[in-house]
């Protein structure tokens, strides 16, 4: 098993509270962002790659609020603008429709032509190299953390000690321990389960206590551990840890 992999594993694991493969995610993913707006910008292997991908909506959006290297940003979207548009602007002219007249007739050919620009666009604007980087090194993750589980007794310890696994990674999680024999999935999935259990419960009767709260007979009640109750199930449903859920959830006290 591959040790770059299992002490990143670990250190996400020795905190107990959230999901260890969400803190795992986003350390790998400010370490990409950090990259892309580092020295590789200037290296011509990266540039070749980025000038074809630019970066996925969300990933734009993270590389613009890092304002580390605003001058290598500029540089990046200069020649990927560049890039897309030398592909882009004839195919583009070439599939505008001409008119039916009444010598040329109709020709449906032109539906055909307006389907593939609009794949190609949606295509080029959904590669990201982060995202690419970002999937490969989850995979060896979620590897490492089935493989750790049963061959190393601490890291079972912190496994089992882990608040709980978000649903997204608890997927992920399912499919690995898909591919273990059945006696250790047994023991994986049952420790999965049982951490996963006591949040998703917790969960619900803290967003149902949330909801009372808006009646006015519990207008003066406590708000306890329900008040950001609405921001954590958004998380354990799908694993992002935007910053807006904390604005919100001061907006509401
Ligand atoms: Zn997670
Ligand atoms: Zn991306």
């Amino acid at each position: 098993m591959e040790k770059i992999y299992m002490i990143p594993v670990n250190d996400a694991y020795n905190e107990s509270c959230g999901c260890p493969v969400c803190r795992l995610r986003d350390k790998a993913e400010n370490n990409y962002l950090e990259y892309y707006l580092g020295p590789s910008l200037m290296e011509p292997d990266t540039r070749k790659i980025t000038n074809k991908t630019g970066f996925c909506p969300v990933h734009m959006g993270k590389l613009n609020q890092a304002v580390t290297n605003r001058l290598g940003l500029g540089l990046v979207m200069h020649t990927h603008l560049k890039d897309f548009h030398e592909e882009l602007d004839p195919k583009l002219k070439a599939s505008i429709p001409a008119k039916a007249g009444l010598l040329k007739g109709r020709n449906s050919d032109y539906k055909q032509k307006l389907n593939s620009v609009a794949d190609l666009i949606e295509k080029r604007i959904n590669t990201c190299p982060i995202c690419d980087n970002l999937n490969e090194a989850m995979g060896h993750y979620i590897e490492v953390i089935c493989w750790m589980f049963s061959h190393d007794q601490d890291f079972k310890g912190k496994f089992l000690n882990s608040e709980f696994h978000c649903l997204p990674h608890t997927a992920m999680l399912l499919r690995q321990a898909a591919k273990l024999s059945q006696n250790e999935a047994s023991d994986f999935v049952d420790a999965l389960y049982n951490n996963n259990a006591k949040t998703f419960e917790a969960l619900i009767s803290d967003v149902e206590y949330f909801t009372l709260k808006f009646d006015y007979r519990n207008t003066d009640k406590p708000w306890g551990t329900s008040k950001d109750s609405i921001q954590r199930s958004m998380r354990f449903l799908s694993s992002d840890g935007r910053d807006f859920d904390v604005q919100q959830s001061k907006k509401q006290s």
